[in-house]
């Protein structure tokens, strides 16, 4: 049996209590070093997961556990240290002015001793193929590149989770690629549980797993595969189904139409 390692018991949350339940009733685990992508339609709530997995927000109903922990006001401090967080925009995640000191900052903040954040930094820009750009300035680099100094400065801390909330959405074709297999080198080569978060089910494909939010609900939860086999339905909550996933579909079909005709 895998490990649980966050769990949401019957979460609901609304931004105030006149306003309308943006969660409803969600329920989910994530299992140690498994990667699950979160996937739905704008405003289906994915954002307001995000946040509440690191105690950014609390629900108002229901239980979160991280490592079997509560996530409350006390445990909020260490519950953080265990939650990477890589957001959208990659133009408001730099502080330092070089690379280095970028992925140093988080580092220093918790103390890290400066033998042990030199090897990190290292180990983390290598991990993002960024190890040529140590001393660059993060406004000379491509959305791409910002984004995976993100990943690394965020990977630095050594959290037990690394999510990653529409960290393509502002990148172009090349950028995103080159996150998506940066995040696939990263949960290959690590113990880590992996979230990417995204409205664009070509994103996905990779995942181990996939659950789909509908207006604050669970709407499924399986493999890509095999929600990519209904995309009618996923139509209709707003979600394209990747061209690619067609075609397969399309290919296997006609395989079939092929090996049951008679071979005379
Ligand atoms: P997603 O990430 O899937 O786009 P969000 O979690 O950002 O969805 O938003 C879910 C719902 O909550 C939306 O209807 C959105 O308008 C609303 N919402 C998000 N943030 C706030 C906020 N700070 N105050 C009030 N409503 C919000």
């Amino acid at each position: 049996m895998r490990e649980i390692f966050i769990e949401f018991r019957d979460v609901s949350f609304r931004y105030g209590e006149e306003q309308a339940w943006v969660l409803k009733n969600v329920s989910f685990n994530i299992y140690k070093d498994e990667w699950v992508a979160i996937i739905g339609h704008n405003g289906s709530g994915k954002s307001t997961i995000a946040k509440l997995m690191n105690g950014l927000l609390f629900p108002q109903k229901g239980e979160i556990r991280i490592n079997g922990v509560p996530v409350t006001e006390e445990s909020v401090w260490d519950i953080r240290k265990q939650v990477g967080m890589v957001f959208q925009n990659p133009d408001n995640q730099f502080v330092g002015t070089t690379v280095q000191d970028d992925v140093a900052f988080g580092m220093e903040n918790r103390g890290v001793p400066r033998e042990e954040m030199i090897k990190r930094i290292d180990e983390v820009l290598n991990a993002v193929k960024m190890q040529d750009y140590r001393l660059t300035e993060p406004h000379r680099l491509s959305g791409g590149q910002k984004q995976r100094v993100a990943i690394a400065s965020v990977l630095a801390i050594k959290p037990e989770v690394l999510i990653l909330d529409e960290a393509t959405a502002m990148l172009d074709p090349k950028g995103r690629k080159e996150i998506m297999r940066t995040v696939s080198d990263i949960q290959d080569q690590n113990e880590i549980s992996l979230i990417t978060i995204t409205h664009d089910l070509q994103e996905v494909t990779q995942a181990e797993r996939v659950i789909v939010m509908n207006d604050g609900e669970v709407w499924d939860e399986a493999t890509p595969r095999e929600v990519f086999a209904k995309k009618d339905a996923l139509r209709k909550i707003g979600l394209d189904v990747p061209f690619i996933a067609i075609l397969a579909d399309e290919l296997k079909k006609n395989d079939l139409m092929i090996t049951s005709e008679p071979l005379n």
